[in-house]
């Protein structure tokens, strides 16, 4: 077998013709000038950094590759695209307004007032944050953020607010914080309970252990890739109902619009002194994500197709900018994309419910859409970051749910079962392999990665199919014009060559986030932990009291559930008054029982429930297996 990272002929033929694909309008440069026009200023800095001296984003190392034509790793529209998302720095995009791009995964944009800027987004993390605001300190003048609008719940648009602005900024009146109804709910929601704990699907997506190479990570669609650093918070001062509504801050005008989309609480923001619209991440330069991969519940595809019809309502945009990627300047450009980006949306959506309606189930539907030739050929609707294949699964699934109707799919074997199962009716493992290289050889890689997945089902520690389906999702990554998909199909690769991660896990950190949780949000998390087969048969109430407020809830523990409601049940076997961090810590599994200790901590009635509690526990792991299979505890290997 060649090297398993050699790009195979069936791949470098499929980008070949690619090349020559009328799909592709490879003459249309309309994008470049607009992503390259009004730079103020590119920094060459090598990366930026955290205060520990950790790369938080990088610039040599994309810049070592990210020139000339596509090398035969990458799909050539997928390196057109990342050679889009390449221009980075300080952009001037009207009089008044400027934008940070290409330094995080999201935009930041701010808009001149009479003595300050609002800024729109300040980043995911503080230190990109920092960075964006120094660009436009050093360049345009330094002046105070006197308004920080949050577009949407999604953290790249909120978490490096406090590298602008302080809490005292905010207590002080010096800076308004707007965002819409249902903010900080949504943001709970969305990063709360299961988001933040499912580090090895976004890792996947945003091939966060993935060198930056041309074999490795090239691009994310939305930008180069996600920052490290410290995720922050500051509350909304400022509440947008879904009415919608007008303000002005510091002399600039403001009409905000409602606009659920890809985030339940989106908000869109028009800016009519500069003919400016801001339209949060329900447009950008790659086809929406109906469903994003590191898994989340599908989002309303319908209101989604909605909100960007009632943007052309504002019919005297000139530059439209929003969370991701590169402004569409003038008018007409503007009516054109908007409509586009309505029908692309509203396309996948009426027809996966018309083939819902004939009976086709996801897979069919996925597998037979195609847009028609007048959408496909826009690169705005190119699949960068959604794709048709998974947008119109998270629509059925919007809609119906998982289950696809059919009884057979009803009450499915386990899938260490199924694959054991299935291949011993196939002939047995090795029967199986032997077919498998041929297949490999034959280039039907997905296929290949299909049946091996059944294989490392049933022995996850079985090397020579574990390289093989390595090989294959190699070649689909290589292939794939989805950033997502490459990023995905190329940690596969990783996982099943060396397995997990090892050590420290560079992740961002979310702080003030969890630290505006109340006790019940917190214990509603710390609920998710109890291992269920352990607690059967136990029973107890714990009060949990902040110390220094009267912020309290209290939990029982019966029919192997924990219950969590606010106040104090008088009688409870412990109270315990401790401070609101170290709450969060031991909900979140970051301390034990005995980090619950220190002056400000009491407890009253029966100590030992604590540690019961803490006993009846699950801790998660910072990774666990996506593509080898391992055995779970309770499994045995038979
Ligand atoms: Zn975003």
């Amino acid at each position: 077998m060649r090297n398993p990272d050699d790009v195979s002929p069936h791949t470098a033929n499929a980008h070949h013709a690619a090349c020559c694909d009328p799909v592709f309008n490879w003459q249309d440069r309309q994008d470049f000038d607009f992503a390259s026009r009004g730079l103020v200023h590119r920094p060459n800095d090598p990366d930026i950094r955290d205060q520990d001296g950790n790369i938080v984003w990088h610039h040599e190392q994309f810049e070592a590759f990210l020139k000339g034509d596509a090398p035969e790793t990458v799909h050539p529209s997928l390196w057109r695209h990342a050679l889009l998302n390449n221009f980075r720095g300080l952009f001037k995009v009207c009089d008044g307004v400027w934008q940070v791009r290409g330094e995080s995964l999201a935009n930041a944009t701010f808009i001149e007032t009479v003595a300050g800027y609002i800024c729109i987004d300040p980043l995911t993390t503080v230190e990109t944050a920092r960075y964006a605001l120094k660009l436009l300190y050093d360049h345009v003048g330094e002046r105070p953020i006197v308004g920080m609008i949050y577009s949407h719940t999604h953290s790249d648009h909120f978490g490096g607010v406090k590298g602008m602005i302080t809490d005292e900024d905010v207590a002080e009146g010096r800076c308004v914080v707007v965002a819409s109804d249902g903010f900080t709910e949504w943001v709970l929601k969305e990063q709360g309970m299961a988001a933040e704990g499912m580090p090895s699907r976004n890792d996947y997506m945003y091939g966060e252990n993935l060198e930056v190479s041309t074999t490795g990570i090239v691009d994310t669609g939305l930008g180069q890739m996600i920052e490290g650093g410290e995720v922050t918070y500051i509350e909304p001062t400022h509440v947008i109902g879904k009415e919608g509504g007008k303000m002005t801050i510091d002399g600039v005008e403001i009409e905000f619009m409602f606009a659920p989309g890809e985030s339940p609480t989106g908000m869109h923001c028009n800016f009519p002194q500069h003919k400016l619209l801001h339209c949060a991440d329900n447009c950008y330069m790659c086809l929406h994500n109906v469903y994003t991969i590191r898994g989340a519940f599908p989002r309303d595809a319908m209101q989604w197709a909605d909100s960007v019809a009632r943007s052309l309502q504002f019919e005297n945009t000139e530059y439209l900018v929003s969370g991701h990627n590169w402004p569409v300047f003038g008018k007409e450009n503007i009516k054109k994309f908007l409509g586009e980006q309505r029908d692309g949306i509203k396309f996948m959506h009426d027809q996966t419910l018309r083939m819902m309606s004939h009976g086709f189930v996801p897979s069919e539907i996925a597998n037979e859409i195609k847009f028609p030739p007048s959408l496909a050929r826009l690169w705005h609707l190119r699949g960068y970051y959604g794709s048709l294949k998974h947008n119109v699964r998270g629509i059925y699934d919007y809609y119906l749910g998982w289950y696809d109707g059919n009884p057979a799919t009803l009450d499915a074997l386990p899938p260490r079962e199924l694959a054991r199962r299935t291949l011993d009716y196939m002939g047995g493992v090795d029967a199986v392999l032997e077919r498998a290289k041929v297949d490999f050889e034959a280039s039907d890689y997905r296929w290949v990665v299909h049946i091996l997945d059944h294989v490392i089902w049933a022995e996850p520690d079985n090397m020579k199919a574990r390289q093989l389906a390595a090989a294959a999702h190699t070649q689909m990554g290589y292939g794939a014009e989805n950033p997502t998909w490459r990023n995905a199909y190329l940690s596969a690769a990783n996982e099943l060559r060396f397995g997990l991660p090892h050590g420290e896990k560079n992740h961002r950190v979310l702080r003030d986030v969890l630290k505006g949780m109340s006790p019940l949000l917190l214990m509603n998390s710390l609920s998710i932990r109890l291992n269920g087969s352990k607690a059967a048969d136990r029973a107890f109430v714990i009060n949990w009291q902040i110390s220094g407020t009267s912020e309290a809830c209290h939990t029982e523990l019966s029919n192997a559930v924990l219950n969590n409601r606010n106040g104090l049940d008088p009688s409870a076997d412990l109270t315990i008054r401790l401070p609101r961090l170290m709450l969060s810590e031991f909900a979140l599994g970051q301390i034990g029982v005995d980090g619950i200790a220190g002056i400000d901590v009491s407890m009253s009635g029966e100590k030992s429930v604590l540690s019961d509690l803490a006993d009846l526990l699950d801790t998660f792991p910072a990774w666990f297996p996506i593509a080898t299979h391992g055995l779970k505890f309770g499994e045995t290997d038979q």
